[in-house]
């Protein structure tokens, strides 16, 4: 029998104002896999991650994770379902350490309780952080502040991660690393949706991506064959 989904969207329409920018967007997840998600600047991307996450309402539409219906669910209370996000732009808190950052990671009632374990999972995962665990997170570099996000996404003990551009503006060494991490955290187990415009070392590592193009979902598919598709490879790849 086919896997259920572990998240499912149908039909999203959202937008700011009176301005649509998602026009009907149908997602769905497997378990235990990477989903990419493919597009432009301004393609949606960020507004589909933040309305799946709780964090924009969408005007239609419905979003399932795990059988269970998130329409009614504030943000906080999807964290506690189990999806963690790892918004664009980090959002790190400057003046908080790390390790003051990783607490607020383990905020939820589900989470406090296993704090020193996830913890020490969080510093074995990324030893640059272990080092830096006094410092304030404003003082990181770039790629230490984006794993200093996800380990903090991690905190919630989530079963999906929605990773939003996680490698924009990091250098190649870099980028390198949190695409081996997302693959390190598929086998742990973990779901990953990740919103990319590194459309090459995504589709490399995915199991299956979604193109999204002036809000609407164009093309769907095993990401190999994505990678081998002649629109892919002409707009996305430049080949
Ligand atoms: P990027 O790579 O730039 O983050 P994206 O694919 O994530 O792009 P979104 O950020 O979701 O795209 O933007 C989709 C559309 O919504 C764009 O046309 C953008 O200008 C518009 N938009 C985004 N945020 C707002 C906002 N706060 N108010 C009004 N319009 C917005």
């Amino acid at each position: 029998p086919a896997q259920s989904p572990l998240l499912e969207a149908r039909d999203l329409v959202a937008g700011y104002g009176a301005i649509e920018v998602l026009h009907g967007v149908s997602l769905s997840v497997l378990p235990g896999s990477i989903t990419v998600l493919l597009g432009s600047n301004g393609a949606g991307k960020t507004s589909l991650m933040r309305t799946l996450a709780g964090l924009m309402a969408p005007w239609r539409g419905s979003i399932r994770f795990d059988g269970e219906s998130l329409d009614r669910l504030a943000a906080h209370e999807r964290v506690g379902r189990g999806i963690a996000l790892v918004p664009e732009g980090r959002m790190i808190f400057p003046h908080l350490t790390v390790e003051e950052t990783l607490r607020v990671g383990a905020y939820g009632a589900w989470a406090r309780p296993h704090f020193a374990e996830s913890l020490a999972r969080a510093y074995a995962l990324f030893p640059r952080l272990a080092e830096r665990r006094r410092q304030s997170a404003g003082a990181l570099s770039g790629g230490e502040q984006q794993m200093l996000a996800i380990a903090r996404a991690l905190m919630a003990r989530p079963r999906l991660i929605l990773l939003d551009e996680p490698t924009l503006g990091l250098a190649p060494k870099m980028a390198r690393f949190v695409f081996d991490l997302a693959r390190e955290l598929r086998s742990a187990g973990l779901t990953l949706l990740l919103a990319e415009q590194d459309v090459r070392m995504s589709l490399a590592i995915a199991d299956q991506g979604y193109v999204l193009e002036n809000g609407r979902i164009v093309m769907a598919g095993a990401a190999g064959d994505l990678a081998a598709d002649p629109r892919i490879r002409t707009s996305y790849l430049g080949l």
